[in-house]
């Protein structure tokens, strides 16, 4: 019989100081293991010109955290915004995309990571 099941939840994770942060990636296993879909959202670019930028420390640490290809996203410094529709949450230590989010998504929560006046605070 058809179950009602919801919708898993979309939660998008920014890289730099953010999913690079242990504390972020213990997390992220953890929204995964109780079925969410765990996305990265980066300012990064994947391409500069013709070349190919290799985003190795990106990919590496997205393999160790079993996040598939499909769900890594170059904004190539466009605002987060943009890509987030339809998430429900999204961990960035960038003020003013966190801004954007909780002004003008529908569906997504911005949620501000702090690294380092956490890491001040233990
Ligand atoms: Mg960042």
């Amino acid at each position: 019989m058809e179950q009602n099941r919801p919708e898993p939840m979309k939660i998008s994770f920014d890289f730099d100081n953010t999913l690079d942060n242990p504390k972020m990636q213990r997390m992220a296993k953890k929204f995964m293991n109780m079925g969410a879909k765990v996305f990265i959202t980066t300012s990064r670019s994947q391409q500069q010109g013709t070349v190919r930028l290799p985003n190795h420390d990106l990919f590496r640490t997205a393999k160790m955290l079993d996040i598939p290809k499909k769900r890594i996203r170059f904004t190539n410094g466009e605002p987060k915004v943009l890509f987030l529709e339809g998430f429900d949450l999204h961990f960035d230590d960038m003020y003013g995309e966190i801004q954007d989010i909780n002004r003008y998504s529908r569906t997504c929560q911005g949620v501000l990571f702090t690294p380092h006046n956490i890491r001040k605070r233990l």
